[in-house]
């Protein structure tokens, strides 16, 4: 069996304390743990570079490590200090690195900022934009979502990415993650399913077809039920799928398979082998 971390932020210092290399010893037992494959979103200008340069060290990476792709994008979380130009040095940014990215995220509208930070409109032009030029470039999209199901499957019906893309650390009803499916979007699967609290989404995932599902871990953000106050891992990946495999009555080789075609139907990635 493989996995991949569709959703893991390699860059931030808990996980890369130098910011000028790769943690090798963390990449190579990910690829001892059969992870061998993580995608690293974006989540602003200040953290661009940091991202892509994560990928020039794949060629640095021995056999017996796991790869790492990126993504470019403006997290809603990050829009306070930025402007619209922000959004045209990204277009530049992913034009000049399309080679380099496989998506463009994380993007998306969060309500609990929203209320904050009193700018749902201003988190609606950066998600609207983002979504325009990740159709442009023909990319698809990792999209955050908090308490928004309603305006974000609004806006992807608007804004239609063929693509599509990852609706990140999914949480919501079956019928929620039914419409997202229909715009052809898969669901992230990840620490949340490992809380008690959880009944909802776990019931949701229980139903959904296998072919809509991928797994990620967020790290270091979002620790898994049982490890709240650590950072998380990517490694923490593999307790992701156990509790997954819980849920599921497929058998274990089954649904790694699926998840990982599932990638592969999503991402144009450079094949390893
Ligand atoms: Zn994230």
């Amino acid at each position: 069996m493989k996995f991949t971390d569709t959703h893991c932020h390699l860059d931030f210092e808990a996980l890369t304390p130098l910011q000028t290399s790769v943690p090798n010893s963390l990449l190579a037992e990910c690829f001892n743990q059969h992870i061998h494959q993580i995608i690293v979103p974006a989540i602003s200008p200040d953290n661009w570079s940091n991202v892509l340069a994560l990928t020039n060290f794949n060629q640095e990476l021995s056999n017996n490590s796991c790869k790492i792709f990126a993504c470019l994008g403006i997290h809603p979380w990050f829009l306070d200090n930025l402007e619209h130009q922000d959004l045209t040095l990204l277009a530049e940014k992913v034009a000049n690195n399309r080679a380099n990215i496989i998506a463009i995220g994380e993007m998306g509208l969060d309500a609990v900022i929203a209320k904050q930070q009193n700018n749902l409109p201003k988190q609606l032009e950066f998600f609207d934009y983002q979504l325009q030029l990740a159709k442009q470039q023909k990319l698809p999209v990792i999209v955050h979502h908090r308490g928004t199901h309603n305006e974000t499957i609004t806006l992807l019906k608007q804004i239609k990415v063929p693509q599509a893309g990852i609706i990140h650390a999914f949480s919501g009803s079956y019928q929620q993650a039914c419409q997202y499916i229909d715009l052809g979007f898969k669901l992230g699967i990840g620490g949340t399913i490992t809380y008690p609290r959880a009944k909802k989404t776990i019931n949701a995932i229980k139903r959904l077809p296998l072919s809509s599902l991928v797994m990620e871990t967020d790290a270091p953000a979002m620790p898994l039920y049982g490890f709240q106050g650590e950072s998380n891992s990517p490694l923490r990946l593999i307790n992701v799928f156990e509790k997954l495999l819980s849920i599921r009555e497929e058998k274990p080789e089954v649904i790694a398979e699926v998840m990982e075609n599932n990638i592969s139907a999503l991402f144009k990635l450079p094949t390893n082998e």
